[in-house]
């Protein structure tokens, strides 16, 4: 959840080995590991939450996402399907043919026209 909205949800072993929200992945990123080779350097996520009063529109965690683009401050994402296991995530990026240049273009086994 990110500012009151489930932004992934799923099966474990699925949301674990292929986070597909990117706040999913900072959190998993951000997880301690007492391997010196695995410590992170680099803070998986930058700025602060915005307050949760008056949440930003569109993806709520378009002010501080890398891969924001216009769209994702205009329209809010949905929670959509990854596969037919339960995986969902709201994310431009992982809807087909959203308009975001990291979208797939089309869905899985959807043909293309
Ligand atoms: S919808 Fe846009 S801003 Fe929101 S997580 Fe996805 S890429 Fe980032």
């Amino acid at each position: 959840m990110y500012l009151g909205e489930v932004v992934e949800l799923g099966p474990v072993d699925a949301v674990w080995d292929a986070p597909a929200h990117p706040y999913t992945r900072a959190l998993l990123a951000a997880m301690p590991s007492s391997d010196p080779d695995r410590r992170t350097e680099v803070p998986p996520i930058s700025g602060d939450p915005p307050n949760p009063i008056d949440p930003p529109a569109g993806c709520r965690f378009h002010t501080r996402c890398p891969f924001a683009e216009p769209l994702c401050a205009n329209d809010t994402p949905k929670l959509t399907d990854l596969d037919t296991m339960g995986h969902q995530a709201a994310c431009y990026m992982a809807i087909a043919g959203s308009g975001h240049s990291r979208a797939p273009a089309k869905a899985k086994g959807e043909n293309a026209a």
